[in-house]
């Protein structure tokens, strides 16, 4: 049975039901649209909700396909800005630098990016024909050294670290959970590997970052029962080949995904939109969270995004599904300083306002809300 609820207006709530099932049902959509249910396409004046009813719900087990937006800080440093929902903390980024994991924070962990690592054990490094995996190898776009991801010493301490790391905090977010890149890795170990496994070369490596994560996604959410998130590089439709990902495999492995959208300006919004709409699709019902950059280590003022790319682009991620979005900064001082100048931009917010419905309607309350945090701010 199939029904379609029409919102004539995304922003009035002025709902109606089409079809026979009359006020009864009408009030049953009203309240789950309250309290987190539907939604599956929107644009600026419509909201379309599809309900398809199944034995789950004929259980009374109602899928939830709306979710309000949540928004979160991502951070160098153990430090929370105020005026977000949760805070996702950097305890091992690919410099392979370890901190202790916070009990009220997030954990984020890069998995095979580890100079660390790889200065420890240059031979884990992952080898290709156009050279090793090193930083220093432009043939590719590693900003970081990458290990082997059959590397079995790394893989095994990697696992307990993991778990131990979500059994101290909130629950682990993960990068670099994959191959460096095409062509990786060709060690002695990955073609010995390849060549047992009777698969070719592409579903080998698939079959390699699948298998890992399952173990993973194990230690976190089973033993430590923990929210376990999958991060991913910002590529929709090469990842299989590049990295060995496969979005269908690790979709039933996650609580949820994320995809790093970073970049020192969002000057053009249309990109960042599109991919939003990218992995909407193919991630079907698994949320999806996209961090953006606010400001880095080491960064200075006149090299990172304006306040206004930042607020256009979330805006426009907002109205294309995107679930929550995250801020990267070094510590929650520069978070704060972009609240401000957020705040204070009363003309951005304004003319952004006609940018869609309910979801961009959210965002933008959710930004004057910090009115409250950091008072009325200045512009940047
Ligand atoms: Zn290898």
């Amino acid at each position: 049975m199939f029904f379609q609820v029409f919102a004539a207006s995304a922003t009035s709530g002025d709902l109606y039901m089409r079809g026979s099932w009359g006020i009864f049902l009408n009030a049953l959509f009203l309240n789950l649209l309250e309290t987190e249910f539907l939604c599956a396409e929107m644009d600026h004046r419509r909201l379309t909700v599809n309900f398809i009813t199944s034995p789950s719900v004929a259980q009374g087990k109602i899928r939830k396909r709306y979710r309000k937006m949540k928004f979160g800080t991502y951070t160098f440093l153990p430090e929370k800005a105020e005026g977000f929902d949760f805070h996702l903390y950097r305890v091992k980024p690919e410099v392979g630098r370890r901190m202790p994991p916070q009990p009220d924070m997030y954990s984020n962990i890069a998995i095979f990016g580890d100079n660390v690592a790889a200065r420890n054990h240059p031979d884990w490094i992952s080898q290709s024909p156009l050279g090793p995996a090193w930083r220093t190898n432009n043939n590719y776009n590693v900003r970081w050294d990458v290990l082997c991801a059959t590397q079995p010493e790394h893989r095994a301490e990697q696992l307990d670290y993991i778990e131990d790391v979500a059994r101290k905090s909130q629950g682990v977010w993960l990068n670099s959970i994959h191959f460096a890149e095409h062509g990786h890795c060709i060690c002695p170990r990955c073609k010995e590997l390849h060549a047992k496994s009777g698969l070719s070369w592409l579903e080998w490596r698939r079959k390699e970052v699948t298998d890992y994560m399952k173990l993973v996604s194990e230690r976190v959410r089973d033993r430590a029962k923990k929210k376990f998130v999958i991060g991913v590089l910002p590529d929709p439709v090469t990842s299989y080949e590049r990295f060995g990902i496969n979005f269908d495999d690790l979709a039933p492995l996650t609580d949820e995904f994320l995809v790093v959208m970073f970049s020192k300006n969002y000057a053009t919004p249309w990109y960042w939109e599109m991919l939003t709409r990218n992995f909407k699709k193919i991630f079907k019902e698994v949320p999806l969270n996209i961090s953006l950059y606010v400001f880095g280590p080491g960064d200075s003022p006149s090299e990172v995004p304006t306040t206004k790319e930042l607020l256009t682009v979330s805006v426009r991620m907002a109205r294309a599904g995107v679930d929550n979005i995250l801020y990267l900064a070094e510590k929650a001082s520069q978070i704060t300083d972009f609240q401000k100048s957020a705040v204070a931009n009363t003309e951005v917010q304004e003319t952004l306002r006609s940018y869609g419905g309910r979801p961009v309607q959210e965002y933008l309350d959710f930004v004057k809300g910090w009115e409250k945090v950091v008072g009325s701010g200045s512009q940047i």
